[in-house]
């Protein structure tokens, strides 16, 4: 059992070691703080994961925002970063192991992360998807069940 602010306020916590020059991450804290029943260390683990593609992806003194929303079987988690996008032509490729983007050439990467990440929510019987336009940016969004199922 724990509180999903705990664990995005640790994210967030160890980010900071990786933003660049004039970035910053808002999270706009949820005003429900419903308490989860799920594996912590993989929710954590897809959090910074995602959280560190919005790093990576998106330029100097640009904003990356976190919001969240509860209901009572559902936390809906989103990453919003003001980066460089996904062109369209590859954005049914990005949960592919090793795929990345021709526009990410002068980025770090293997390409595997978003592909573990989508296999660790299924498990967990959660969602992923994204909305993305090329040079505007990104918006990932989770949606996790508060109960893991039995
Ligand atoms: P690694 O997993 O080793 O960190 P990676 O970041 O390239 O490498 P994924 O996280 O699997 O791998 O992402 C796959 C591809 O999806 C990326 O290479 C990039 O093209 C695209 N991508 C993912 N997140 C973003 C984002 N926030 N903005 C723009 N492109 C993204």
């Amino acid at each position: 059992e724990f509180k999903i602010s705990d664990i995005v306020n640790d994210v967030i916590f160890d980010a900071k070691l990786l933003l660049k020059e004039g970035q910053q991450i808002k999270y706009r804290e949820n005003i429900t703080d419903l308490s989860l029943y799920q594996d912590e260390q993989v929710i954590e683990l897809i959090l910074t994961h995602l959280i560190h593609n919005a790093i990576k992806y998106s330029p100097e003194n640009s904003t990356i925002h976190i919001d969240i929303q509860q209901n009572e079987d559902l936390t809906t988690i989103k990453i919003i970063d003001n980066g460089i996008g996904i062109p369209l032509k590859d954005q049914k490729n990005v949960f592919e192991r090793y795929f990345r983007s021709e526009n990410v050439i002068n980025t770090e990467g293997t390409g595997i992360g978003l592909n573990i990440v989508k296999n660790h929510l299924e498990n967990l019987d959660g969602i992923i998807s994204f909305e993305s336009e090329e040079h505007i940016g990104t918006t990932f969004i989770v949606s996790i069940p508060n109960t893991a199922k039995q």
